[in-house]
């Protein structure tokens, strides 16, 4: 794979070049795409409808770059699915399948797809922070995660995927180039042709990259990581805030909402004696009075490394009393997983440590 070209990477229009430019009819370029970003296959031999020679010539500077699957890990009595999947480099990201639905609803299948190998956000209770920088995923890596989940309902028949959330490692409005190729492609009617209002990016606030997002006539829902209406406090759980504070963030978000008339959903992790006063709450209603805003409140994923734990359910309540006495749109959104440590990164910080367990000798492990 190393000398040849992702195909996953590539949207229609750049599939169509590559059959015009090696003398074939721009029809086959719509076959390519759809064998890829439909059917979802993970070599150029399975594309049967191309001839021995064509497949050959393709292969000759095109391939499918591999995501191997590392592990899954099962939760929720299997509607939270975690896998863990390595790159043709050998780094290593996270997604989650959470599976909702009953007997009278239609399935939805939602997943969190990573767009990094970590985060440089640095946020203070985040997982994948801790995993360091990391890189940049491409288009076809992020889209990948999708086809090859997809692949792994089909054998254990269960419903594909419906709705996409870039809310897994790492921060997609600072890969924005990749993520909105991956947009693009995973919404195109010859791929898997997923609406945009079914995508959400989801940000811990880089007030530039939205506004650059409100310029673009994509309908997608937008979701922002607040955690706090208190400058000092959300500075103290996510870095970001001192480059893009409070007013910078929200006249951001008001510009979204003005080019776009979609509401944003707020995202509000809470943790215990650190954002879930009644002081907050008030704040809170503060800065969303009059705004197009859904709060997502959130009992935190325990990273006990970090030291942060979740809100007690009595703090939650009153907090999302005080919302709704000021007529602020509010849910709880309980987490999923907590029983296979759903929260991105903590999988694969632990993969990582039992391989180093597993490399040590045994007087050294714990
Ligand atoms: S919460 Fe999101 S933005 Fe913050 S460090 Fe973690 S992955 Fe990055």
């Amino acid at each position: 794979m190393a000398d040849v070209q992702d195909l996953r990477s590539l949207d229609k229009r750049e599939i169509a070049a590559v059959c015009e430019g090696l003398g074939w009819p721009r029809f086959r370029g719509k076959q390519i795409f759809s064998w890829v970003h439909e059917k979802g296959v993970e070599t150029i031999e399975e594309m049967t409808n191309l001839s021995l020679e064509q497949r050959q010539t393709l292969a000759a500077a095109y391939g499918i770059a591999p995501l191997r699957l590392v592990d899954t890990w099962q939760g929720d009595g299997g509607d939270t699915v975690k896998f863990l999947w390595r790159l043709p480099d050998g780094n290593t990201v996270e997604q989650v399948l959470m599976f909702y639905g009953g007997k009278e609803t239609k399935d939805r299948v939602s997943t969190c797809v990573s767009t990094q190998t970590g985060c440089a956000m640095g946020c203070k209770f985040c997982a994948t922070a801790m995993c360091g920088r990391g890189r940049n995923l491409t288009a076809g890596e992020i889209v990948g995660q999708i086809l090859l989940a997809n692949r792994w309902c089909q054998d254990h028949d269960r419903s594909i995927i419906t709705n996409v959330v870039y809310m897994g490692m790492g921060e997609p409005l600072a890969n924005w180039p990749q993520v909105k190729k991956s947009l693009q492609i995973l919404n195109d009617a010859d791929g898997l042709n997923i609406g945009w209002r079914r995508m959400t990016i989801s940000t811990c606030g880089l007030a530039d990259k939205i506004k650059e997002l409100a310029e673009e006539d994509f309908q997608l829902e937008l979701s922002v990581s607040l955690h706090s209406a208190d400058d000092k406090i959300r500075s103290a759980l996510m870095p970001i805030n001192d480059r893009y504070p409070l007013d910078c963030l929200m006249e951001a978000c008001d510009m979204f909402t003005e080019k776009t008339g979609r509401r944003i959903t707020y995202e509000y992790a809470m943790f215990r004696d650190v954002n879930d006063s009644k002081q907050d709450a008030e704040k809170l209603c503060r800065l969303l009075r009059g705004r197009l805003a859904f709060v997502n409140i959130i009992p935190a994923n325990p990273v006990a490394e970090a030291g942060f734990f979740p809100a007690r359910s009595e703090r939650i309540k009153e907090f999302v009393t005080i919302l709704e006495r000021n007529h602020i749109a509010v849910a709880v959104r309980h987490s999923r997983g907590q029983d296979i440590e759903a929260a991105c990164g903590q999988l694969k910080r632990r993969n990582h440590r039992e391989r180093q367990e597993a490399d040590m000798p045994e007087n050294k492990r714990k």
